[in-house]
């Protein structure tokens, strides 16, 4: 079921969803079964399962080093359908413009039509760590907008080399990412938005937030959006902070504020056990109000554990 149709179904009540990475390479999914098993009980409609990008590998052979590209997380698609088939439960595939040909993306949604998959989460990616700026790989996407126009004609029966007499049409419904504190690399919020509406225009069905830690940032982005003609549900994602190094890492990652009374209570921790806690609690808080605005979704960003999110729940749901 799509992702728009679960919070048609809720009739106004906020659902509970998550997001998880794939493993690395050569892990078992039980590590990731563990992770979801105690999140079950709080009845997410839906899972999102992300998708990294290749990476460059430097192999020693005597001295020499030998460049190789490979992709440490694969499998999203696998996963979605092993979660989808363990749990009856919806999930949602990331899928990239970067690192991708545009066949192969057409190949990856033709799988998930196979395997019952409704949702995708249509994103451009980072640039590698080798980039200083987003390139797009030969044969892909430049912007996400593009990955949606192609799910779109997939949808009308479109493929990219031929048109497909099919009754059987894929239906996907499509996700896009959005930024309460402007994306990095846009000039401004509101260029920002100008885009994030032209993704929605091209089809995508609702939105999830970047992660931020001051409602009002949602508020005032959900605000804007509306004035601007973007009426799809904007779900927001959720961190708990876990670390002391987060705060740091995060604005450093994704241009993101952290208050000050955050912050404070972070570095008062004497361990990042403490901080995990402070991390719950503001969440916890963050979340209540979320939901007495009559957010649709409450997304959280699991990041392979799920203590900590687990802990926000069950105050909430
Ligand atoms: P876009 O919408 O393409 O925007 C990228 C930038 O280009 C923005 O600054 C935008 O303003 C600008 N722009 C857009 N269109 C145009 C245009 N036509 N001309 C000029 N400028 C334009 N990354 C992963 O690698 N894997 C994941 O699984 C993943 N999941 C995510 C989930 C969520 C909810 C969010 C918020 C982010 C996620 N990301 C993930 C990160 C995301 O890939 C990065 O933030 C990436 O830098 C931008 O992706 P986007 O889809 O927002 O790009």
């Amino acid at each position: 079921m799509k992702v728009t149709d679960h919070i048609k179904q809720a009739k106004g009540k906020t659902l509970f969803s998550f997001e998880i990475i794939p493993p690395r390479k050569g892990k078992n999914i039980q590590e990731l079964y563990n992770n979801i098993d105690p999140l079950m009980e709080f009845e997410p409609p839906f899972i999102d399962v992300t998708t990294s990008r290749e990476e460059y590998i430097y192999i020693d052979r005597d001295g020499l080093f030998d460049r190789k590209i490979t992709r440490m997380r694969p499998g999203t698609v696998g996963i979605c359908a092993a979660i989808k088939h363990k749990y009856d439960v919806d999930t949602v595939p990331h899928v990239l413009c970067g690192g991708f040909t545009k066949e192969e993306t057409e190949y990856l949604l033709v799988d998930c039509h196979y395997l019952g998959i409704d949702n995708v989460m249509a994103l451009r990616g980072d640039a590698m760590k080798e980039q200083k700026y987003f390139e797009a790989s030969k044969g892909g996407h430049n912007y996400a907008i593009e990955l949606v126009e192609q799910v779109k004609n997939l949808n009308d029966g479109k493929y990219l080399h031929d048109v497909v007499e099919t009754d059987d049409k894929a239906d996907f419904c499509i996700g896009v990412a959005g930024y309460p504190e402007k994306h990095i690399e846009a000039p401004s919020l509101q260029s920002d938005l100008k885009r994030l509406k032209e993704k929605v225009d091209a089809g995508a069905d609702y939105v999830v937030t970047q992660m931020f830690f001051d409602n009002i940032k949602y508020f005032e982005f959900v605000d804007l959006a509306k004035q601007m003609g973007i009426n799809v549900p904007i779900i927001p994602g959720i961190k708990p902070i876990a670390i002391k190094r987060h705060l740091q890492l995060l604005p450093k990652v994704f241009k993101i504020d952290i208050p000050e009374d955050l912050i404070f209570a972070v570095e008062k921790c004497k361990n990042n056990k403490q901080v995990r806690q402070v991390g719950v609690e503001w969440a916890t808080q963050q979340s209540k109000e979320l939901q007495k605005a009559g957010v649709p979704v409450l997304h959280f960003y699991s990041m392979g554990k799920s203590d900590n999110i687990k802990a926000i729940a069950s105050k909430l749901f």
